[in-house]
């Protein structure tokens, strides 16, 4: 019964996807060996470092993929890095079939004079700073302004603008991370105010998410009625209305016309405005946006400006994968035709398709590569894999040290009222697993 070794590198919802159809595929004379390979010393990829912490349910996602963990043949490598630690060629030898499932983590950039100011920070900076990503304790976010700008209309600029606009100590039972808390609680900002360039129609935000905005009890939420009646107009003289615009419409509609409590906080949603240019002597003091408008189902900037006074903008426009090892990217994803990279390379997931959909939308993609890496399969490797290609004494965080800093970041958050209290340094996370 041939075995087949697989190389899956990142841990994300993409990757975890991939080995579960790998698993799924498996029969009497087909198996396959799942090694997943991870650059942090913790799995889960955007689970735990980009869903927002005041959405817990989205996380339990997590129990699939220590299911899909628990499968034989499956091991877990972490704080592995690809084009740091391993290169791809050496995977390629090692393995039947490689996997990209690295993800997009790069913030796209608005490209006008200004972005680099102090605190023009990017979403890719800002959510792992709040998520308690390694990478980014050291993000220095100034919050002592009372406005802030969140540039873009998709979930990730919702997700940044609630967490800037509520009240922090409804964070207090979640597990975002305590020094982004407390930096909450002392931060000044009582209006975040939301910019997309489309009109409401052409907004990504998804219904659930904009439904959820008018139960917040501490934050008046804000979208010009006028703007929402003239989507109405122009989708009305459309053949076909998609149910899901429909619904967000509705959704936007509702948050519109709802009455207002009063509060100090708030939340507004601007659409039809370009950022172009942000002002500032040594940080952020204002953001320029010319005002467009909507002709012929075009978007098409006038010639109006406004601006917005606010100490911090934080652009949420989109992400791109970065190069590593020699993987091509092209239009900020790893160049791929339908999953196929290269020889017996192939990409999964964000780093597949860029960063759409989501996270459900990676199984059924998931599923699809594996197939057409299945339908590749020459004749099985005879070879060590991973473990031939690490230098001697590099610590691997394998699914059994991966469980102990789980159970000690869960036992923290039980004692703390949370569901987790996340290690932050990469050398307690690895002396942990050790533990
Ligand atoms: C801020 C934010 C909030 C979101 N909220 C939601 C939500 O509420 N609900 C929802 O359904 N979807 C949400 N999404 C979308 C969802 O997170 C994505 O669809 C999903 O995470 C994409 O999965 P992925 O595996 O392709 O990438 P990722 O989740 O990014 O995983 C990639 C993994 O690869 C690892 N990696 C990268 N480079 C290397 C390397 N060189 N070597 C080894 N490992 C590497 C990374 O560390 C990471 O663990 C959100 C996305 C963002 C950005």
């Amino acid at each position: 019964m041939p075995t087949y070794k697989i190389a899956i590198v990142g841990a994300g919802p993409a990757g975890y996807f991939t080995a579960q159809a790998f698993q799924k595929a498996q029969n009497e004379e087909l198996t396959f060996s799942i090694d997943m390979i991870e650059r942090l010393p913790t799995p889960w990829g955007l689970v735990r470092s980009g869903v927002a912490p005041d959405h817990p349910k989205i996380k339990t996602v997590s129990k699939v993929f220590e299911k899909i963990a628990k499968e034989r043949g499956f091991r877990l490598f972490a704080n592995i890095e690809l084009g740091k630690d391993v290169s791809l060629k050496d995977l390629r030898d090692q393995y039947d079939a490689v996997v990209l499932a690295t993800g997009a983590s790069v913030g796209r950039k608005l490209g006008i004079a200004g972005e680099e100011l102090k605190n023009s920070l990017s979403a890719a900076e800002f959510v792992p700073w709040y998520n308690a990503h390694p990478n980014y304790v050291d993000v220095e976010v100034d919050m002592s302004a009372q406005t802030a700008v969140v540039i873009g209309a998709g979930n990730v600029a919702m997700d940044v603008a609630r967490i800037l606009a509520i009240d922090p100590t409804e964070l207090d039972p979640t597990d975002v991370a305590d020094h982004a808390l407390v930096k909450l609680k002392q931060s000044n900002i009582r209006t975040v105010i939301i910019c997309g360039r489309r009109g409401p129609e052409h907004a990504a935000f998804t219904a659930p998410e904009l439904r959820d905005l008018p139960k917040l009890e501490n934050t008046d939420v804000f979208i010009d009625s006028n703007q929402i009646q003239a989507a109405i107009e122009r989708i009305d003289g459309l053949e076909e209305i998609e149910k899901d615009l429909k619904n967000n419409i509705e959704a936007m509609k509702a948050i519109a016309d709802q009455a207002k409590k009063g509060l100090a906080r708030k939340l507004e949603i601007k659409f039809l405005s370009t950022p172009i240019e942000i002002k500032g002597k040594d940080k952020v003091e204002e953001v320029v946006f010319k005002k467009n408008k909507v002709e012929n189902g075009k978007v098409i900037p006038t010639d109006e400006t406004f601006s917005i006074k606010a100490g911090l903008v934080i652009s949420a426009i989109g992400y791109e994968s970065t190069s590593c090892s020699g993987v091509n990217i092209e239009s900020g994803r790893v160049k791929n035709i339908a999953g196929h990279v290269e020889h017996n390379v192939y990409a999964v997931g964000w780093a597949k398709r860029g960063p759409t959909g989501v996270i459900g939308t990676n199984k059924s993609d998931s599923s699809d590569v594996v197939d057409l890496i299945i339908g590749n399969l020459k004749e099985p490797k005879d070879s060590e894999g991973i473990t031939s290609l690490l230098k001697s004494g590099h610590e691997v965080i394998d699914q059994t040290a991966w469980e102990k800093i789980n159970a000690s970041e869960v036992i923290s958050g039980e004692i703390a009222g949370k569901p987790r209290v996340k290690e932050v340094d990469w050398k307690r996370l690895i002396s942990l697993g050790r533990s």
